[in-house]
């Protein structure tokens, strides 16, 4: 932990209720940018990302400003270094002065882990009050898989309810297709009944 800083908890977190959050991202260019209107920001902006991403998060209050500083773990590379995210709100004005994430190159605040991290704040500000104070200093869940966990199937991750299609017509037109074309590099024709592996 760094220097003047405690281990943040469901006891210690700064609100970060709807309001302040939607002035936040009203008034900052950098989450107003052509790329967070589109998919990617509503990515990190789930739930299911951040709850799984957020690790060791650390709280440390100055006067009327509360900084809190997190490791995101990236996505799509679980054990890749970690992204270490800061984010400052005047409790006193109710206000969320700023979110930095300082392992992007060229981000400016305005990347998916700083996104990630606000939301994640924000939700834990609306989780119904519990009686037992849940400590935030802890590895990310997305961390732990290959190490204490083998891996991690989507229905365990947070909030788990993977969206399939109950269409399948677009799978079935993709096998009928890669079977047609004799695909060999593609892992999901493996995974078929009928697939032969063909020795060329
Ligand atoms: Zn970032």
């Amino acid at each position: 932990m760094e220097q003047g800083f405690t281990k943040a908890s469901s006891a210690n977190l700064p609100r970060i209720d709807l309001i302040m959050l939607g002035t936040f991202l009203a008034s900052n260019k950098d989450f107003c940018s052509a790329e967070f209107r589109n998919v990617k920001t509503s990515m990190s902006a789930r739930a299911s990302y951040g709850d799984d991403a957020v690790s060791y998060v650390q709280v440390k209050r100055e006067g009327n400003l509360c900084t809190i500083k997190a490791k995101i773990c990236p996505e799509h590379k679980v054990h890749a270094k970690l992204y270490g995210v800061s984010l400052v709100v005047d409790e006193q004005e109710e206000t969320v002065k700023s979110v930095e994430c300082h392992d992007c190159v060229a981000s400016q605040g305005g990347c998916k882990h700083a996104m990630a991290f606000l939301m994640w704040v924000h939700r834990r500000s609306e989780d119904p009050s519990c009686t037992s104070i849940e400590c935030y200093w802890r590895k990310s869940k997305l961390s732990r898989v290959g190490s204490t966990l083998k891996y991690i199937t989507a229905t365990e991750l947070s909030k788990g309810s993977p969206s399939l299609p109950s269409d399948t017509e677009v799978f079935e037109k993709f096998v009928e297709e890669g079977k047609r074309r004799r695909l060999t590099d593609c892992e999901l024709m493996k995974y078929q009944k009928d697939y032969v592996w063909n020795v060329k």
